[in-house]
């Protein structure tokens, strides 16, 4: 097992890809460190069963991705209840589209917060005991946003190519120490974050779910299938694992070719 012994944080892993990987990891022997919203009944039910999928714990901090203290008690409390920090995957992630002249104020700044300025916080916090043990892995959910941009997404496309920026910067002050820092992009995925979107462009476009969902894929993943969590998942084991040992600053692609045109 890739993770034995060794303890992950993934941020928002109460839904979507970053449950996917919460996933994986305990399959692969991790203690994890769920975190995100949700109904505390279905969040205890995920805790459940990513504890009775490995060998590993599983704990749940309800740290808001957009408040740094939080965060910082986020990777304190990991530290003291799970051992250490060996594997920060930041991944949660919030979306609004609106055209940049009337994007809300609130939501840029709590697009920015959530889904680049906290893998900020969580690595600024979880570095300094990654480089004690001498081992670690920072693992950044970025998008294809983050490599090319579609209009009336500002606030992501821009926090996207920053986490990237960041993931690139991380990894070089961590060149021999072990630790890496890489990015995962991905294509479309369906997960409540698209299946919103879906469905505004279903209401506002008068068509059914249906089609707005093949509509959406067409216009930008030629390969004309969602990305899934367990393949998402499968990367971030990949990253964890020996063979990736010499990545660093590295942009895993999987997009069915959006970003190839
Ligand atoms: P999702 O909506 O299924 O899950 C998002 C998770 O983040 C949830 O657990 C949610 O509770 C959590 N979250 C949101 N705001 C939070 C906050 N303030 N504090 C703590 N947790 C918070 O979405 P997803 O599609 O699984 O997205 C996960 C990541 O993948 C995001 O960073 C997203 O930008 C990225 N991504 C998604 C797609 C896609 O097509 N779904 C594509 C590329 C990148």
């Amino acid at each position: 097992m890739i993770l034995a012994n060794k303890s992950a944080i993934v941020t928002g892993s109460t839904s979507g890809i970053g449950l996917g990987i919460a996933r994986a990891f305990a399959a692969e022997g991790a203690n994890v460190m769920l975190n995100g919203f949700g109904d505390a009944a279905a969040i205890e039910q995920i805790r459940h069963e990513i504890a009775g999928t490995g060998p590993g714990k599983a704990a749940y901090h309800a740290a808001d991705m957009s408040k740094p203290a939080e965060i910082a008690d986020l990777v304190a409390k990991t530290a003291a209840s799970l051992g250490s920090v060996d594997v920060v995957v930041n991944n949660a992630g919030i979306q609004h589209v609106a055209p940049v002249e009337n994007f809300p104020i609130e939501r840029w700044d709590a697009i920015i917060a959530i889904n680049l300025s906290s893998a900020f916080h969580t690595t600024r916090a979880a570095l300094p005991l990654m480089k004690k043990a001498g081992w670690g892995r920072i693992i950044n959910v970025a998008s294809a946003h983050g490599l090319v941009a579609s209009g009336e997404k500002t606030a992501y496309v821009a926090a996207k190519h920053g986490v990237l920026g960041l993931t690139k910067a991380v990894a070089i002050e961590c060149a021999d120490t072990g630790v890496t820092c890489n990015a995962i992009c991905p294509g479309w995925v369906l997960t409540p974050l698209v299946q919103k979107q879906i469905e505004a462009r279903a209401a506002e476009q008068k068509i059914s779910v249906e089609k707005a969902r093949n509509t959406l894929l067409g216009e930008k993943q030629p390969q004309l299938q969602f990305t899934t969590p367990e393949q998402l998942a499968a990367l971030a084991v990949f990253l964890c694992s020996p063979a990736a040992a010499n990545m660093q600053g590295s942009q895993l692609v999987s997009d069915g070719g959006w970003t190839a045109q």
